[in-house]
């Protein structure tokens, strides 16, 4: 078939109106979906026809299908586990990096995406005050970025004792010890898996969650070999950050790698209010962050930064350790991620952070904060409730009473479609969990809110 533009005009034009619609729809419709999987499988899991359809007919049979199996994450009553929404800028670049396919590995092959992804790095790092020098790749997600981290880290430790894990592999490597704190999260735990580094031994935690570096400085001292450190910006039911100076300080003296899951909580460090509970987060080695929360771009979006470039190009490039050079200059994209082949999707970062300004990125940070103090505010005045963190970022624990009456609470909640918070299990309780991580959130959304949980209250007996 000869390329002719006009064939991709009537299913383009479709999903722009299908795409306002929804985007309309978000602020107003039930925060729920209203059809299982199941249901929708039911309609999409069809037999494959035979013959072609047109493409303006597929895009008008998926949207109307999908329609009642959407959850409205972009609205700004969603508050469910930690997952943003999508700045107007980030959505329509995403828009672009599919336009355009790029794949985005190589500076040569595709210089657009690559300059543009190393902007962008750039100003994250300027944003986050992390070192400058640091190399940046995006990833799939937090749980990829990690995943990076981690295996920067676990090269390099290696790499000291005069082992070469990318030519000798794990099999008869001296052992490395991985110590994450007692809340670490499972995405650190599977990057480990990832790694063939199995379980971490966990250090022991404070009351909101925040590894403790006395406990710390007792398990270095009983290990005898190399050791990565997973430290955590950000603990998922109280945003609490552990004492990153005291910590990365305690384990630099021990000869470990230090590696930080900031999946939302690293963004805390654009805000001047904040800089003193992150201080120190600049000492560590690798840090994994998200642009899908916090900076609410559209999925899927993570960020991996490690502070000696050689570190990370070792473990992801095509290049052995001894080919790599100070004057190497910058990476190829494919050099910092996974994947060789991969979207571009450090564009809608580029876009976020240039639509906001610094100025607009701290208040987004800040406001999100700001809202999760008003919603704890309001929720502590209704009866029976009890907030159980200190609310120190975007996170907001709570209890209803018994875990029964707090589940019941839930549920109701959810099912009413005007809100949606997530059920949890928190220091043995079972918790409602806020996560307040949208752009979009303003003070008649958290007033409603309120109003929300009042009457799943009210009505449970
Ligand atoms: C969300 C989250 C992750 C995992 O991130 P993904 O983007 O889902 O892969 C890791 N750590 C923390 C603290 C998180 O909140």
């Amino acid at each position: 078939m000869p390329f002719d533009p006009e064939d991709y005009t009537a299913a383009l034009d479709r999903a722009h109106v299908y795409a306002e619609s929804w985007l309309a729809s978000v602020p107003v419709r039930p925060v729920h979906p209203t059809a299982t999987a199941d249901e929708l499988l039911a309609e999409f899991g069809k037999p494959l026809p035979d013959s072609p359809t047109e493409p303006s007919a597929v895009i008008d049979e998926l949207v109307l299908t999908a329609e009642p199996g959407l959850m409205a994450i972009g609205s700004g009553r969603f508050f469910g586990w930690v997952m943003g929404g999508t700045l107007p800028a980030a959505l329509a670049a995403d828009w672009m990096v599919s336009t355009w396919d790029q794949n985005g590995g190589m500076r040569y092959a595709t210089p657009a995406t690559a300059a543009i992804e190393e902007a962008a790095g750039a100003w994250l790092l300027d944003l986050l005050r992390l070192p400058s020098g640091s190399d940046v790749g995006f990833t799939t997600g937090a749980t990829a970025a990690n995943m990076v981290g981690l295996a920067a880290g676990r090269g390099e430790v290696l790499r000291r004792l005069g082992w070469d894990v990318d030519e000798q592999g794990l099999q008869g490597a001296p052992v490395i010890t991985v110590l994450a704190g007692e809340q670490v999260h499972a995405s650190v735990l599977l990057a480990l898996r990832y790694l063939g580094l199995g379980k971490p031994q966990l250090v022991p935690a404070d009351d909101q969650g925040r590894m403790r570096p006395d406990e710390l400085a007792l398990a270095l001292a009983e290990i005898d070999g190399p050791v990565l450190v997973a430290l955590q910006a950000g603990e998922l039911h109280s945003g609490a950050f552990d004492p990153m100076r005291e910590c990365i300080e305690i384990a630099h003296e021990n000869g470990a790698w230090v590696h930080v899951d900031g999946a939302f909580g690293l963004w805390a460090a654009v805000s001047p209010r904040w800089a003193a509970l992150l201080d120190g987060l600049d000492t560590a080695d690798s840090w994994a962050t998200d642009a899908h929360k916090t900076l609410n771009v559209p999925y899927d979006c993570g960020v991996a930064i490690v502070a000696n470039p050689a570190a990370m190009r070792t473990a992801f490039g095509v290049r052995t350790a001894y080919l790599l050079r100070d004057s190497d200059g910058p990476a190829d994209p494919f050099e910092l991620v996974p994947e060789m082949s991969r979207r571009a999707r450090g564009v809608p970062v580029w876009a976020a952070l240039r639509s906001l300004g610094r100025s607009g990125v701290i208040s987004l940070v800040e406001g999100l904060a700001a809202n999760a103090r008003a919603l704890a505010a309001g929720l502590a005045e209704l009866p029976g409730v009890e907030i159980l963190n200190d609310v120190v970022f975007t996170q907001v624990t709570l209890s209803f009473g018994s875990d029964e009456r707090t589940q019941e609470v839930t549920q109701r909640l959810i099912a009413e479609g005007a809100v949606w918070m997530s059920g949890s299990r928190w220091r043995d309780r079972a918790v409602l969990r806020i996560s307040v991580s949208n752009w979009s959130t303003d003070e008649a959304d958290v007033r409603e809110s309120v109003e929300a949980v009042r009457r799943a209250t009210r009505e449970s007996s």
